[in-house]
């Protein structure tokens, strides 16, 4: 690693003679800048353990990459170990990162595959379209084949599962074709959602999937915070050899970065970020999991926890985190939605809270709140909800203050 980063800096000075003459020398700067950070996150990080992911027994790095991390970002994951990537099809518009379309067989690369005709409440799921779509996503991306083909937002419920085979049927075809290789599936709760007449929560679809047996893996919503449910369901799968990922895990972390007081309460030698990914990869019933990162500074204080014990301190830090987390930013369980007579998506509205105050993503945030049908300012604050959330929180409050994030031009 020095000699390459040796390398790297007698490459620079060369190219800074020449960027000198030609009146270029401040972009050359910039770019060996760029380069010296990622040297010293990837020197940080280490390279991240593998675990067998389902039960076609793939190893995977304990932490997963994803489609829309910056070059800069693929560059020091791929060189930390990072071999599957989440939602590659993502990269349709800015090109697979070169470092790993020069390795394609050394990666996992993932496409996901949404309903159609409406979004994932009220879209179908369409054999000939998802067909299509994965073509397109190949014919774009350029890749010659995705490895894992993956049901995005998952089914409504386990009827659906057993009833409903369009996208194994859309997967299988594309499977003789040699185009994708493994099925797997994303799932959200839709018990009690008022656009999915018989929606059932994510355990009792997930719970179905498994019994099906076709599925290889998912992910599922989880991060600190009891959910016995989930915890349950996580027990069944690893005893049936089924793999599980978590996503959205970084809840609330955003926001408690922010906040200075809060900061200075945590144990020394602790971060958020690190403290979570060390309880994700070493104390919890989870296989993988993906954490989004901004920055090459955060992508070093993620990462270098992968696979490290969760020491005393981070284990009162994750207590803490949970507390502050359990006020401010919603679990997505959906427990609360069944019981809102204004059928106000309070889980919705929250999730894309989450995008905006934790991930840093307000645009998209904005772009999803706009297109909801019932927004958080259909709330007359009956508080019917509350006696339902497992985190006690203080709903109306949340869904007017999420209103007011998310509704500004
Ligand atoms: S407080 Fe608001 S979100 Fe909760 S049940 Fe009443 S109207 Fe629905
Ligand atoms: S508001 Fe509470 S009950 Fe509703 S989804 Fe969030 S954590 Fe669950």
């Amino acid at each position: 690693m020095n000699h390459k980063k040796n390398l790297r800096r007698r490459e620079f000075l060369q190219c800074s003679t020449a960027a000198v003459i030609a009146g270029m020398g401040g972009a050359f700067t910039s770019r060996a800048a760029a380069d010296d950070s990622i040297e010293e996150a990837v020197s940080k990080v280490g390279v991240l353990p593998r675990r067998k992911l389902g039960y076609s027994g793939r190893e995977v790095s304990i932490l997963i990459g994803y489609g829309g991390l910056t070059p800069s970002l693929a560059d020091a994951a791929v060189r930390c170990g990072i071999n599957y990537w989440h939602m590659s099809n993502r990269w349709t518009g800015t090109g697979v990162p070169d470092v790993i379309l020069k390795n394609r067989e050394a990666h996992y690369l993932q496409v996901i595959v949404d309903r159609v005709g409406g979004n994932h409440e009220t879209g179908r799921i369409d054999e000939e379209s998802h067909y299509a779509f994965v073509k397109e996503a190949l014919a774009q991306t350029k890749l010659r084949y995705f490895d894992d083909m993956q049901f995005h937002f998952g089914y409504h419920n386990a009827a659906e599962v057993k009833n409903n085979r369009s996208f194994i049927r859309a997967f299988e075809r594309l499977k003789k074709e040699g185009l994708v290789k493994h099925l797997c599936l994303s799932q959200h709760g839709y018990a009690g959602n008022a656009r999915v007449p018989g929606g059932e929560s994510a355990a009792e679809i997930l719970t179905a999937v498994v019994e099906d047996g076709l599925y290889e893996h998912a992910q599922i919503m989880y991060s600190y915070g009891e959910d016995p449910a989930i915890n349950r369901f996580l027990e069944f799968a690893r005893k049936k050899n089924f793999g599980t990922i978590a996503m959205k895990t970084a809840r609330g972390i955003g926001r408690m970065k922010q906040d200075a007081e809060f900061m200075s309460r945590l144990p020394e030698g602790t971060a958020p970020h690190n403290a979570l990914a060390r309880w994700l990869t070493t104390a919890s019933n989870i296989d993988l999991a993906v954490i989004r990162v901004q920055n090459l500074a955060e992508f070093a204080e993620t990462y270098s926890g992968a696979g490290k014990a969760l020491r005393a301190a981070d284990a009162r830090a994750i207590d803490l985190m949970m507390a502050r987390a359990n006020r401010t930013a919603c679990r997505l369980c959906t427990e609360c939605q069944p019981h809102c007579p204004q059928h106000v998506p309070i889980a919705e509205i929250l999730r894309f809270e989450r995008y905006a105050a934790d991930d840093g993503d307000l645009r998209r945030a904005r772009a999803l709140y706009a297109g909801l049908d019932c927004r958080a300012d259909a709330c007359v604050a009956c508080g019917s909800c509350m006696d339902h959330c497992p985190q006690k929180l203080f709903i109306p409050e949340r869904l007017a203050a999420a209103h007011v994030l998310l509704s500004r031009a």
